[in-house]
C-alpha cells in the first residue's frame, strides 16, 4: 500500500471529535495516514457542526476550499459527516454538494469506511481484500499523535437527544436518544486504556440518562463504577448533565470514586425564569440554585462549568440583568458563553421572533465575559502557593501544558516527556484562564 494518506476536519463539539476519532481509527485499520494537509490527501473528511450559523458557515467556506485539490486530482475521496449530514436520507444534499463523494450521518462513519474500502477493491489496491474494520467491538486504534493527544479521550455513551430544546438543532440532526451498548462501552475503554489513555471523558447531550432506555443496561453511576475498574484509567468525567436529571446518586457515586474528576458540566442557559421557559429547558432559576447548591454540597472542591445563551428570542434588559446575577451569586468556573443563533426548523426559529439585535448579543456577551474574567481570576488566584496534582497531556511551544482535575489548565516547564504523568505542581502565577508552576 503505497503511503495512502487521510484527513479529517473536526467541527463542533466533543461528541464530532469522538465520531472522527472512530472513523481516523478505522481508515488507519485499512492503511491509511494522517496528513496534515487536506490536499495531499487521498481521502479528507469534513465532520461537521450545526448548532451555530458560524460552525455551519465553517464547514461550506473549508468544503469549497477543497474545490482546486478535487479538480487535480478526481481520485480524491471527499467525505461528509456529522450535524450538515443529519441522520436522514442524504439525497437531497447529494444534489447540491456535487464535490462529495459520500455522506455519513453523525456517530456513524461507516458508509465512509464502506465507501473508502469499496473503491480500494474497484481500484485494486494492494491489501484491499484483507483489510477490514470491527465496528461493534468498541475496540478503537488510536491515530497517530498528530491527531491530538492520546492522554485524554473521548468515549459516545449516548447517541442523539430527545429533549428538544426549542433553540436547539442536534435532536433534528442527531436523532432520538439511545443508548449504547454497555459491553461496547466498556470494550472501547479498555482498549483505550491499554493504548495508555489515561483520562477518559463519557459523552452524551443528557449523559445523566444514560441506560434509562433499556432495562438491561446499568445507569450512569454503575457505568462509572465499571469503567473505573478498568487498569490504567487513572481519570474519568462525563458531560454534559441536565439539571432535571443529575440523581443524588449519581452526585454520590462522583464524591466517592477517587479516579471521577470532581468537575461537572451543568448548563443552565439564563438566570431568568421567563426564558428558561421559551428555552423549554424544564426547571427554573432557583431548582437550577438548589442543585448547585447541592452539588457542592456533596462533592468536595468541585468544579462546575454552565453555557449560557444571551439574546434569545424576546430576551429583555431585565431578563438579561437575571443571568447576570444569576452568574455573579453562583461564581461557577467555567462558562460556555454562546450568542443566539436560530436554526431552521426548530421551534424558536419557527414561532419566535430573534429580536434581540446582534449589537446587543455582543453586549451582552461582553458583559458576561468580563464578569466570568473576575469569577475565575479569584479562583485561579487563591491557588497561588498552592499544590495541585496535574495530568500533564502535550507540550505547547517550550512548556508543558495540563490539566488539574477541576479542569483548569496548568504550564510547567520540563525537558522530559511529561505526557500522561501526573505529578504534583506548585502553582506560582495565575490568569483568567491558566496557571503557571513548578513541578515538586
Ligand atoms: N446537550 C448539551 C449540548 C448542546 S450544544 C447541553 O445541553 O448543553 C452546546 C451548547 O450550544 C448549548 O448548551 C447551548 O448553550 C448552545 N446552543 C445550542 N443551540 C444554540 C443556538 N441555536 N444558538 C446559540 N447557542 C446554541
Amino acid at each position: 500500500m503505497n503511503n495512502m494518506k487521510y484527513h479529517i476536519w473536526t467541527e463542533g463539539c466533543q461528541m464530532n471529535t469522538a465520531d472522527s476519532q472512530r472513523l481516523a481509527s478505522a481508515l488507519e485499520a485499512l492503511g491509511y495516514e494522517y496528513i496534515e494537509k487536506p490536499e495531499d490527501a487521498d481521502v479528507v473528511v469534513l465532520n461537521t457542526c450545526m448548532v451555530r450559523q458560524s460552525a455551519e458557515d465553517r464547514a461550506r467556506g473549508r468544503l469549497g476550499s477543497l474545490k482546486p485539490a478535487k479538480e487535480k486530482n478526481p481520485n480524491m475521496i471527499i467525505g461528509l459527516m456529522g450535524c450538515m449530514v443529519g441522520y436522514k436520507d442524504p439525497k437531497p444534499l447529494k444534489k447540491k454538494l456535487r464535490l462529495v463523494d459520500v455522506f455519513a450521518p453523525p456517530s456513524n462513519p461507516r458508509p465512509i469506511v464502506d465507501y473508502v474500502m469499496s473503491r480500494l477493491v474497484a481500484d485494486e489496491k494492494q491489501g484491499a481484500e484483507t483489510a477490514s474494520f470491527e465496528w461493534n467491538s468498541g475496540e478503537i486504534l488510536l491515530p497517530k499523535p498528530q491527531q491530538g493527544t492520546a492522554v485524554s479521550a473521548y468515549i459516545p455513551v449516548v447517541y442523539g437527544c430527545s429533549h428538544a430544546c426549542s433553540y436547539c438543532i442536534i435532536p433534528y440532526k442527531r436523532g432520538a436518544e439511545r443508548s449504547r451498548d454497555p459491553e461496547e462501552i466498556l470494550a472501547h475503554a479498555r482498549s483505550l486504556a491499554a493504548q495508555g489513555v489515561k483520562e477518559l471523558t463519557l459523552l452524551g447531550q443528557i449523559i445523566d440518562r444514560y441506560g434509562l432506555d433499556n432495562q438491561d443496561y446499568p445507569k450512569l453511576p454503575e457505568l462509572l463504577r465499571r469503567i473505573h475498574d478498568i487498569e490504567g484509567v487513572e481519570r474519568i468525567r462525563f458531560l454534559t448533565s441536565h439539571p432535571n436529571w443529575m440523581t443524588d446518586e449519581l452526585l454520590k457515586t462522583v464524591a466517592e470514586l477517587p479516579r471521577v474528576m470532581s468537575h461537572i458540566e451543568v448548563p443552565a442557559q439564563s438566570g431568568s425564569d421567563k426564558v428558561l421557559e421559551n428555552m423549554r429547558r424544564g426547571y427554573t432559576d432557583a431548582q437550577y440554585r438548589d442543585l448547585i447548591a447541592k452539588i457542592r454540597d456533596t462533592i468536595p472542591n468541585v468544579s462546575i462549568g454552565t453555557d449560557i445563551i444571551v439574546g434569545f428570542c424576546g430576551e429583555t434588559e431585565a431578563q438579561f440583568e437575571e443571568t447576570v446575577q444569576h452568574l455573579s451569586d453562583l461564581k461557577l468556573n467555567v462558562v460556555h458563553l454562546a450568542r443566539y443563533s436560530p436554526r431552521t426548523g426548530t421551534l424558536s426559529e419557527r414561532t419566535m421572533a430573534d429580536d434581540v439585535s446582534e449589537e446587543e448579543k455582543w453586549r451582552r456577551f461582553r458583559v458576561i465575559q468580563k464578569l466570568q474574567e473576575g469569577i475565575q481570576g479569584e479562583y485561579h488566584e487563591k491557588l497561588v502557593g498552592q499544590t495541585v496534582k496535574v495530568l500533564f497531556e502535550e507540550r505547547k511551544h517550550r512548556r508543558w501544558l495540563g490539566r488539574t482535575e477541576n479542569m483548569d489548565l496548568v504550564f510547567a516547564d520540563s525537558d522530559e516527556d511529561l505526557a500522561g504523568k501526573l505529578l504534583p505542581v506548585n502553582i506560582d502565577w495565575s490568569s483568567p484562564w491558566t496557571m503557571g508552576g513548578t513541578i515538586v
